[in-house]
Formats: structure tokens, C-alpha cells, sequence
């Protein structure tokens, strides 16, 4: 099951929008900028062509790998 990215919390059901603890809203599947692929929210490199995506240079920063 998916899982907030905010606080972690899992979502109740595929249908959920908001996270139901904290309130934020569920991000939507992620399209990649180089290739068009469909991507998870939580995925940090496109798995067809290999570019990073936006959440996963969050991942580098909250790693401090900048
Ligand atoms: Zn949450
Ligand atoms: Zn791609």
C-alpha cells in the first residue's frame, strides 16, 4: 500500500486523495520528463531510460548528496 510522503502514514484505500492523518494531499502518478514514461510518486530514476526525477533529487538533498 502507498504510503504518505509527508508523514508516512499508509493511505486507507487506492481511492484515498489525502493522507488521513496528517492532511496532505496524495501526489499523482509522475510522468518522466525525458522519455514520457509512467512513473510512481515515490520512484527516484525512471526505470526505462534512467533519468532522475524530481523526487529523486529530494532523495539526494534529504541524503545530503548535493
Ligand atoms: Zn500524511
Ligand atoms: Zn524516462
Amino acid at each position: 500500500m502507498d504510503t504518505c510522503p509527508a508523514c508516512g502514514n499508509p493511505y486507507k484505500s487506492d481511492l484515498s486523495k489525502f493522507c488521513s492523518r496528517c492532511g496532505a494531499a496524495r501526489p499523482g502518478d509522475v510522468v518522466c520528463g525525458n522519455c514520457g514514461a509512467t512513473l510512481e510518486h515515490t520512484d527516484c530514476f525512471c526505470d526505462i531510460g534512467g533519468a532522475q526525477t524530481a523526487y529523486g533529487r529530494e532523495v539526494d538533498k534529504a541524503l545530503g548528496k548535493e
